[in-house]
């Protein structure tokens, strides 16, 4: 999701929105076109960042510092992996499904690669869905991973995202690039980037599965715990995190936890897009505080920041595709968000236990 309501998304389908027919290309010419795009993207970065990095140089502005006091990650790799994930083969990921189970494989598949550990012995943790086919109930599966903190005394933070999507209706797949192979792919480029810069925390790299049917895999995680709850310090979650048409990202959770709103204050002037902080107060659809898997934390009094942008027109449609996403906006929402789990690892250091 994120779900406009408390319930499933499902009341978004039933809404009778209209749905854009998109044109159906044939599996190799969408291949074709889905690479020549991304290359396309991936330059499109390269020429972005260079032409950022000259501007603030040339001014002798603090903005060229900024710059690179954020992460630096592999903008490449990030965007191919939304694309990877967000590709037809994958059928949009429904919890249950082939290409849920595909994307699966891929995902623990590169967090090996990556080099980080198991948690609890493995990489996926399986929990019975909410979801049926048939008399059947569907097994779902968390994807976590971990690394370890260098701090005796520091304890856990989780930094999560969605993997799975919603199911083929009316022969049209819901690739669900933004929702969410784009918070997917960042996690692993966080992954990646705590792993060669390790952190005070312990920090669990987790995917969660099942969430468009109600927060079932981040849910399952709370309610079994791989780590004493009591030692999971924040949990930063990605929900929607490449489709900024105004250049806007959100960052909720500083109303209902305020140690939280130094933390992103301070980031705001050094982020790569416009950040916002809100979205986490008032309850109803502007409240996003439930509507993705942080609610599952924030039922158990965990801290949270839940990163994510407005919701556009291909949201919950069939027209979440790759091609779509802005690739410059991607990579630094991307940097962003990384440059905030490094500095909340860093100020959790003197926070006081929870309860
Ligand atoms: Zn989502």
């Amino acid at each position: 999701m994120r779900a406009t309501t408390a319930a499933f998304p499902a009341c978004r389908f039933a809404s009778g929105c209209e749905r854009r027919q998109i044109a159906r290309m044939t599996l190799s010419s969408r291949i074709s076109t889905r690479v020549a795009i991304a290359c396309v993207c991936i330059a499109g970065l390269t020429v972005g960042a260079c032409a950022g990095v000259s501007a603030g140089a040339a001014a002798g502005s603090s903005a060229a510092a900024a710059v690179t006091t954020l992460p630096v990650l592999d903008s490449a790799r990030l965007l191919g992996d939304l694309f990877r994930l967000s590709h037809d083969s994958m059928g949009g990921r429904p919890v249950g499904s082939p290409g849920n189970a595909k994307a699966r494989t891929w995902l623990v598949s590169e967090l090996k690669r990556i080099g980080v550990e198991p948690v609890a012995g493995t990489f996926e943790h399986p929990f019975a869905s909410l979801r049926r086919i048939g008399s059947d109930s569907v097994r779902g599966v968390n994807v976590l991973g971990m690394v370890r903190g260098r701090s005796a005394a520091a304890k856990t933070i989780v930094v999560s995202a969605h993997y799975d999507h919603v199911p083929v209706r009316n022969g049209q797949i819901y690739n669900g690039a933004d929702d969410n192979a784009s918070g997917t792919a960042a996690v692993l480029q966080m992954a990646a980037y705590f792993n060669a810069n390790r952190p005070e925390h312990t920090m669990i790299f987790a995917l969660w599965d099942a969430e468009e049917v109600g927060l079932v895999g981040a849910r399952a995680f709370v309610a079994k715990p791989p780590v004493p709850l009591a030692g999971i310090v924040a949990n930063v979650n990605l929900d929607m995190v490449a489709r900024g048409d105004k250049g806007e990202l959100y960052a909720a959770g500083a109303s209902p936890y305020p140690q939280m709103r130094p933390v992103l204050e301070s980031l705001v002037p050094d982020a790569a897009v416009t950040l916002r902080l809100g979205h986490d107060s008032g309850g109803g659809q502007n409240d996003w505080t439930n509507q993705s898997d942080q609610g599952a934390f924030n039922a158990a009094k965990i801290p949270f920041v839940y990163f994510g942008v407005e919701d556009h027109p291909d949201y919950h449609q069939p027209t979440d595709d790759p091609e779509k996403v802005n690739g410059k906006f991607y990579y630094g929402a991307a940097r962003t968000i990384a440059a905030f789990v490094a500095r909340l690892d860093r100020a959790a250091l003197v926070w006081p236990a929870r309860n």
